[in-house]
């Protein structure tokens, strides 16, 4: 065998279920892609703008470690508006290279060799790798559809062993688009306490909530000290592009995270930095008016999924729908596959997002309202010459 390089940690990674989808579809012509999870909305002129103009300006120098004052400082205020919960600019905000840098340094600060990090399941496919190359090992607790995705906190209980050391939420969710009620993340909350875990919120989907409001982890009673709250930009401002996303956490906490930050990154783009700043202090209508245009997508999309007979729970959040395709007797790669071949629709396998989305897939509605009904169209023909 070939000698490999690799270190066994890098060699143990499966490589991503979503690429191999995406790399057939970009050999196709006239593919409608239900697969990406990004905007298809352009960043709001302002922030372009305000990105531009630091150039203009010579921003083209490192900023401090954490980010420029003024983007902490409105985040800071942001958070507080938004969920009354209040972090320091100077010592508990963090600007990084999107959601995806800031769950890297929340994991690596966190985790010693062989610890566990409990992940509800279906999950965002980064989870299980960024667990991985900090050491640490995943544990899947299976959400059901039966209960609208959200995680049962016995279960999760259950797959406490004494290596247990974080619970990694994400809600709203991706794939699901579940948006968890209260209740469930108290009685989550509960469990942390009980054994003294730290919860890593993934919330970078906050404000993509269709008539139910987002519940933030950090600010129910008691978690704020053992929460690293992740968010970010690209979602909500549309701006994957920029790279840019934040991390909150307690001093104690931040003090690492912070650490790993300053070696592997130094400091999020200035650019961006400066781009997302706008966002929050002038783009609040903007966010407001592609909330109310994925909302009209999400109610097409999930009305057609059902009408075509593919049972799909209604999600309240983040920009994808999860139907159940193992009814047409096909399993969810196989119908994805042939989804692509014969109708050029691209969606992605369910099980890419853990053994727990295996027979469904998800597709998201961050497309054209015309895109998604000429999808729906192309699903409907699929299924019915199944
Ligand atoms: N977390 C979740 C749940 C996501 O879905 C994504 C992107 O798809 C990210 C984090 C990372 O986003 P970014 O690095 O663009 O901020």
């Amino acid at each position: 065998m070939e000698k490999s390089y690799l270190s066994d940690r890098v060699a143990s990674l499966k490589p991503s279920g979503i690429r191999k989808f995406f790399e057939i579809a970009s050999t196709m012509k006239e593919v409608i892609s239900l697969g990406i999870g990004e905007p298809d909305f352009d960043s709001p002129p302002a922030i372009i703008e305000a990105g531009i103009r630091s150039l203009r300006e010579h921003r083209t120098h490192y900023t401090s470690n954490r980010g420029i004052m003024p983007l902490r400082q409105a985040l800071s205020r942001h958070i507080e508006n938004l969920y009354g919960i209040s972090y320091s600019p100077e010592d508990e905000i963090v600007a990084t290279v999107g959601g995806s840098e800031a769950l890297v340094i929340a994991c690596t600060a966190i985790l010693n060799p062989a610890d566990e990090v409990i992940i509800p399941t279906p999950c965002f496919v980064s989870y299980q790798g960024v667990i991985a190359l900090a050491g640490g090992i995943s544990v899947e607790v299976p959400c059901k559809m039966e209960n609208n995705f959200m995680p049962d906190p016995e279960e999760l209980e259950k797959a406490i062993s004494n290596k247990t050391k974080a619970i990694l939420l994400n809600f709203p969710n991706n794939p699901t688009g579940a948006v968890a009620d209260k209740e469930t993340l108290i009685a989550i909350g509960k469990i942390a306490e009980k054994y003294d875990l730290v919860v890593i919120s993934d919330e970078i989907y906050d404000r993509l909530v269709y008539g139910v409001e987002h519940v933030c982890f950090a600010a129910l009673p008691g978690m704020r000290d053992r929460t690293i709250l992740v968010g970010g930009f690209s979602k909500d401002y549309a701006m994957t592009g920029w790279r840019i996303g934040f991390v909150c956490a307690p001093t104690s906490i931040m003090q690492g995270v912070a650490r790993v930050h300053q070696y592997i990154i130094m400091t999020a783009p200035t650019m961006a930095q400066y781009g997302a700043l706008e966002g929050l202090l002038s783009c609040e209508d903007d966010v407001q008016k592609m909330i109310i245009e994925y909302d009209r997508r999400r109610k097409i999309i999930v009305e057609g999924l059902n009408y075509i007979g593919l049972p799909t729970f209604e999600p309240h959040g983040a920009f994808y729908a999860f139907p159940k395709v193992s009814v047409t007797g096909l399993n969810d790669e196989e119908f994805s596959e042939r989804l692509l071949q014969e109708k050029h629709v691209a969606v992605v396998p369910g099980s890419a997002f853990g053994s727990a989305g295996k027979g469904f897939v998800r597709c998201s509605y961050a497309t054209a309202f015309d895109q998604i009904e000429e999808a729906l169209d192309r699903i409907d023909q699929f299924v019915k010459s199944l």
